[in-house]
C-alpha cells in the first residue's frame, strides 16, 4: 500500500515500502491483546510460516484468554507440539489464567504476566493497542543499529502499528544477519550509514548457529512430547533423563512407570 510521503526520511521510506496486505499473516488482522500475546509467544524461536497454522488452530480452539485458562494443561501442551520449546505453552497457559483471574495488568505492568518479557509487553502495546512503542526483538535491533545508529527518530502519529510491523519485516526479510540485501533492493538503502560505510556485518555480526539438533536433549524431549501429544503416555524407561527433565519443567507427569501428560498424574 503506497502512502502519502511528505519527505524522503528513512522512516517515511519504510512506511511507504511497508504493505500489510503483501503478507497476510493472520495476527495482523487483529488488535486483540490475547491474540497478539498468543502470536508473539508462538513466534519466539519458531519461523513465521510454521507458526501460521498453529496460530489459526489455537485461536479457533481457544479464542479468548478465558477459554485457554479453562483448558487442560495437557491439551495445551499437546496442541503446541511441533512448535518447539514447550515451556512457552506452559507459560502462555499460566498467563491466560492470570488474565482470567485478575484482568489485564496496567500497561506498565504487562511484564508481571508469566512468560511476558520486555519485548512481548511492547509488542502487545504496539500491535494490539497501537501505542507509540517500538518492540525490539533481534531483527528490529539489527535494523536500528545499522540504519538508525542515532536512535529511532520517532513515529508519525497514526503509524505506530505499521512502523513496528515494517521494522519486523525489514529485519526478517531484507536486513538479515547473514545476507543483508543492501544492494538488492533494500528500501532503506538510500543514505544507510552501515551500507555506506561498508560496516554492515560488523555492526551486528551473525549469531552463532545452534548446536546440532540430532541427538540433542531438545530432540529427545521433543520425541517424548510428541508421544504424549499423540498417545497420552510413554514408558518412562524409554528415555528416563529426557522424561525427568520434562517433569522438572512441569511439562509432563509420572504415573507408575509411565510418563503422562502434565495434569494427568493426579498431582
Ligand atoms: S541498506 Fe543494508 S544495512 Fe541498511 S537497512 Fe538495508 S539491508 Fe540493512
Amino acid at each position: 500500500m503506497l502512502r502519502c510521503v511528505p519527505d524522503a526520511s528513512p522512516v517515511h521510506l519504510l512506511l511507504q515500502w511497508f504493505d500489510p496486505r503483501a503478507d497476510l499473516l493472520p495476527w495482523r488482522a487483529t488488535r486483540d491483546r490475547y491474540a497478539v500475546l498468543v502470536a508473539e509467544t508462538q513466534l519466539q524461536a519458531t519461523p513465521v510460516r510454521r507458526v501460521v497454522p498453529y496460530f489459526r488452530e489455537w485461536m479457533r480452539r481457544w479464542p479468548a484468554a478465558s477459554d485457554l485458562a479453562a483448558a487442560d494443561v495437557g491439551d495445551v501442551l499437546a496442541a503446541w507440539h511441533g512448535l518447539g520449546y514447550p515451556r512457552r505453552a506452559r507459560r502462555l497457559h499460566e498467563a491466560a489464567r492470570w488474565i482470567s483471574r485478575h484482568g489485564w495488568p496496567d500497561d506498565d505492568r504487562l511484564t508481571d504476566l508469566p512468560g511476558v518479557g520486555r519485548y512481548t509487553a511492547d509488542a502487545i502495546r504496539c500491535f494490539a493497542d497501537e501505542a507509540d512503542v517500538i518492540p525490539r526483538d533481534t531483527n528490529v535491533n539489527r535494523v536500528l543499529a545499522r540504519r538508525f545508529p542515532g536512535g529511532w527518530p520517532g513515529t508519525p502519529p497514526g503509524e505506530e502499528w505499521a512502523a513496528g510491523q515494517a521494522l519486523m519485516d525489514l529485519g526478517r526479510l531484507w536486513c538479515t544477519a547473514r545476507d543483508p540485501a543492501c544492494e538488492r533492493g533494500c528500501p532503506l538503502r538510500p543514505g544507510c550509514p552501515a551500507a555506506d560505510a561498508g560496516t554492515v556485518r560488523e555492526v551486528t555480526p551473525p549469531r552463532r548457529r545452534q548446536g546440532r539438533y540430532e541427538g540433542s536433549m531438545r530432540q529427545r524431549r521433543g520425541v517424548m512430547m510428541g508421544a504424549l501429544a499423540r498417545d497420552g503416555r510413554i514408558a518412562l524407561d524409554r528415555d528416563p533423563e529426557a522424561g525427568r527433565s520434562l517433569v522438572d519443567d512441569g511439562l509432563a507427569g509420572v504415573r507408575g512407570q509411565w510418563l503422562v501428560r502434565a495434569g494427568a498424574d493426579g498431582g
